[in-house]
């Protein structure tokens, strides 16, 4: 059929013949600088300590395959059907009994369920937030969070933080200057338990501090908690949400202590909140997935979920502990990194004049990667810094990895000191769109 030139987007010789049809909000959206170096570094000779993958090989599979199987022979008629547009009422109930673990009271009728904590930050920004709106969040924070605000045009403003977490002052001083400009800022957003990508977690007193500020100035809090059960320490710390409930958003997730690929996590929201949530879900799902809600509340019913938690606690540990021996052996002197008591990842600020980007293909030739810190700002700061997560390899993987890092990282000192600081910062990467890595 011979369509008109201007609708035929074949006969367009530019490469996106869409490119003036697209909407305003989709222009923040930019390919990541690193892209092209992760589908190197997802080669098997590379030690990895950049994905943020859940380890799920210790779940007993066999076991889960035959429940699967009879969850489809005898209730797949439900199970395989659309559902409510909140989640299914068994599954915002087994929720309840999950987030008192973490000390949260709460009813099933104030839950709504989401395709992983994601989606729940997605509902959540386009929920609050009009192209200008302001969101707090820490410096430096969740990946995944920063490209959500910037697909709804929001100002991120990222707030100083130490290793107990959000400095209250700086959080205070924050809203009251962005107040001062006329802004409106909708919520912060905090992930207080074994931060990605630092791994710190706010002690108790920060968060009353935090909670108190929020009181003070009228700010919404939204807390993320996906790995608040993986302590590898001391019980976990009371949640933002048990200490304040009328001004905190909290979001849950299955993708750590289950797994990820079945999509369910949850949003515990005010009841008005609540309401708007659940009408963004019906637009943008109809139903979140009906299967996935009883595939998990099977495994809550039919497995010991809390022992399994414990083997998964186990794990990370090992690898936690390991890298931790890895850098203290090979790192050179003036680097410096958190202890993460809990999660998946460890925040390591480099010797002045080295930069994590420039250096990263060097790196990856030394096959061993991980995320340059200038993925968690919004504003490009963070390249002395990078992340390095434990989740995945094996514990000795791990060791090796981090003396290939500490390798790399002395010889790039010599560079600096050779050639001057700076040396390192003028190997820059360029991008291509390979596929997108795991840097979640
Ligand atoms: N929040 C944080 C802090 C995360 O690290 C992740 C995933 N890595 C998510 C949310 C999203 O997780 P999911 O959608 O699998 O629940």
């Amino acid at each position: 059929m011979n369509l008109p030139e201007s609708i035929n987007p074949r006969r367009d010789t530019r490469l996106d013949s869409y490119v003036d049809s697209y909407a305003q909000r989709t222009h923040g959206l930019t390919v990541s600088a690193v892209r092209a170096l992760f589908s190197v570094a997802n080669r098997p000779e590379v030690v990895s300590l950049a994905g943020g993958m859940p380890n799920i090989t210790d779940l007993p599979r066999a076991a889960l395959g035959a429940a699967m199987d009879r969850l489809i022979t005898e209730r797949g008629i439900q199970a395989m059907q659309y559902g409510s547009g909140q989640g299914e009422p068994f599954m915002r109930e087994h929720i309840v009994e999950v987030m008192a673990e973490e000390g949260i009271q709460a009813h099933p009728d104030d839950i709504v369920i989401t395709c992983g904590s994601q989606q729940a930050l997605d509902l959540v920004t386009r929920t609050f937030c009009d192209p200008g709106d302001v969101v707090l969040a820490e410096a430096p924070s969740y990946v995944g969070a920063i490209g959500t605000f910037r697909a709804y045009q929001v100002q991120i403003v990222q707030i100083a933080m130490d290793d107990q977490g959000i400095v209250p002052q700086a959080l205070r001083e924050a809203m009251i200057s962005l107040r001062a400009l006329g802004k409106r800022v909708k919520f912060l957003y905090t992930i207080p338990n074994f931060q990605n990508p630092t791994g710190v977690t706010q002690t108790l007193e920060r968060r009353r501090e935090i909670l108190a500020v929020a009181a003070e100035t009228g700010l919404l809090v939204v807390e993320d908690n996906p790995y608040g059960l993986l302590t590898l320490e001391e019980a976990p710390i009371p949640a933002l949400r048990s200490m304040e409930a009328e001004r905190v958003i909290y979001l849950g997730s299955f993708s750590k202590t289950f797994a990820p690929g079945f999509r369910v996590g949850w949003v515990l929201a005010p009841h008005g909140v609540r309401e708007k949530l659940t009408l963004a879900q019906e637009a943008a799902t109809l139903s979140p997935p009906v299967f996935s809600q009883f595939a998990i509340a099977t495994y809550l019913e039919q497995f010991d979920w809390r022992a399994q938690i414990d083997v998964f606690r186990e794990m990370y540990r090992t690898r936690r502990d390991a890298m931790l021996h890895g850098l203290a052996e090979h790192m050179p002197a003036e680097t410096t990194w958190t202890n993460p008591r809990g999660g998946f990842f460890v925040w390591v600020t480099l010797p002045e004049g080295l930069d994590s980007q420039a250096m990263l293909p060097r790196a990856v030739t030394a096959r061993v990667a991980y995320v340059p810190g200038t993925a968690f700002f919004a504003d490009g700061l963070g390249s002395r810094n990078m992340r390095l997560s434990y989740c995945f390899p094996t514990p000795e993987r791990i060791i090796e990895g981090t003396r290939r890092l500490g390798e790399v990282l002395h010889s790039e000192r010599e560079l600096n000191e050779t050639f001057g600081i700076g040396t390192t910062a003028m190997r820059y990467l360029d991008s291509s769109s390979s596929p997108a890595p795991d840097i979640s």
